[in-house]
């Protein structure tokens, strides 16, 4: 099987703090399956290190940094770009940083960078999930989905 997975979780120092997440779990995934990694942050240009980003709304659409700064053009693009590069890469499900406004899978920051939470999707991880992948966070049971 190939699954798309954030980079940041398999090491890639793309975050906008310029740190990796890499998770163990995740990476023994890559004992079984074929993992390609996506940054859809990066693929929409923005640079490393950056400001962190928030969904500070939904329709409209705006993705918005800790400064102000209007990023939903940047977003909307990069998660275009990952998720038809792993969708041409033939990946039948995708692991994705949890919370982030672009791979969150069903939870992301709600938009005040006060740390809270509220349930929605990142948007490369809702449009692999409306593709019709499976995705889920770096804290899933693998087992229960097969994988
Ligand atoms: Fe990691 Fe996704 Fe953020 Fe890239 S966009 S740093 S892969 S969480």
């Amino acid at each position: 099987m190939i699954l798309a997975v954030s980079a940041c979780l398999l090491g890639e120092p793309c975050r906008y703090d310029g740190t990796a997440r890499p998770c163990a779990r995740v990476a023994a995934l890559g004992a079984r399956h074929e993992l390609v990694p996506v940054c859809p942050e990066r693929a929409g240009g923005l640079p490393v290190p950056r400001p962190p980003a928030e969904i500070a709304g939904r329709d409209p659409l705006r993705v918005v940094d800790a400064e102000g700064r209007d990023l939903t053009e940047a977003f909307a693009r990069g998660a275009r770009l990952s998720a038809g590069e792993a969708l041409a890469a033939g990946c039948a499900g995708a692991v994705l940083k949890s919370r982030s406004p672009s791979c969150g899978p069903g939870a992301v920051y709600d938009g005040t960078f006060s740390g809270a939470l509220v349930p929605g999707w990142g948007l490369a991880a809702a449009l692999l999930r409306d593709a019709g992948l499976p995705v889920v966070d770096e804290d899933a049971d693998f087992a229960l989905l097969g994988w």
